[in-house]
């Protein structure tokens, strides 16, 4: 049975004064990163490495997103306990575990069956316990429970898809890396039923968010 060790726990809090020194200020993504086993959310060839600050290979040819990634999306946020969450790409469930602890009522989705399946036992398991764990096209959303105070997508987005930004409450923010091979972080606030504001932050480079067609 895998666990969690001492020598795991000194790990991430080296992690964490990494992430510290490259910016990550806010404290509840700092405890969830100190306090989430991530090695427990990679394949075991991988465990070892866990602690780096990098993106690893997960099933269905997809990844974990590196800490600092996952961080940085999670920081942009500024998510409030109890706020209503839509994530788009579960992959490892790692993203979902740090918004769960943080307090987030976390609705979250994936294309690929296998990560589904995996992410349904596995968080559940460590502790987490998201609203719903949906198994389908993150371009749609999932309209039967917004709108949504914020949003995150953790795949690279071509565009800004249409049908998420009408899930965002006024007042709410949407977390999306947008580009092809790379990407740009945009955050983009709703400001009225018909306007939103854009922050474009730095480069990123995720997996492609695949739609129907692919
Ligand atoms: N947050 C994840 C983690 O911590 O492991 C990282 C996820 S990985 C970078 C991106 C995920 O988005 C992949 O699991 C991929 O299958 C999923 N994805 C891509 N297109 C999608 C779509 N249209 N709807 C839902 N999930 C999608």
């Amino acid at each position: 049975m895998k666990q969690d060790t001492t020598k795991h726990q000194g790990k991430r809090r080296q992690l964490v004064e990494l992430l510290k020194q490259k910016g990550i200020t806010q404290k509840a993504v700092l405890n969830a990163i100190g306090e989430i086993p991530r090695h427990l959310f990679l394949d075991s060839s991988f465990v070892d490495h866990a602690y780096q600050d990098k993106a690893f290979p997960i099933a269905s040819d997809q990844t974990i997103s590196q800490p600092y990634t996952v961080a940085f999306q999670s920081e942009q946020l500024q998510l409030e306990p109890g706020m209503k969450v839509l994530e788009i790409g579960t992959g490892s469930g790692y993203q979902t575990a740090v918004l769960c602890h943080m307090g987030a009522e976390v609705y979250t989705i994936e294309r690929q069956h296998e990560l589904f399946r995996i992410s349904l036992k596995r968080l559940p398991a460590l502790g987490f316990n998201p609203k719903k764990l949906i198994f389908g096209d993150g371009y749609k959303g999932f309209p039967e429970r917004a709108p949504y105070d914020r949003i995150i997508v953790t795949a690279g987005a071509p565009s800004v898809p249409e049908a998420l930004l009408a899930q965002l409450v006024i007042g709410g923010k949407m977390v999306i890396p947008v580009g092809e091979h790379q990407q740009k972080m945009l955050v983009i606030t709703r400001t009225s039923s018909t306007d939103f504001e854009q922050l474009v932050l730095g480069d990123f480079r995720f997996v492609p968010l695949l739609g129907d067609k692919n």
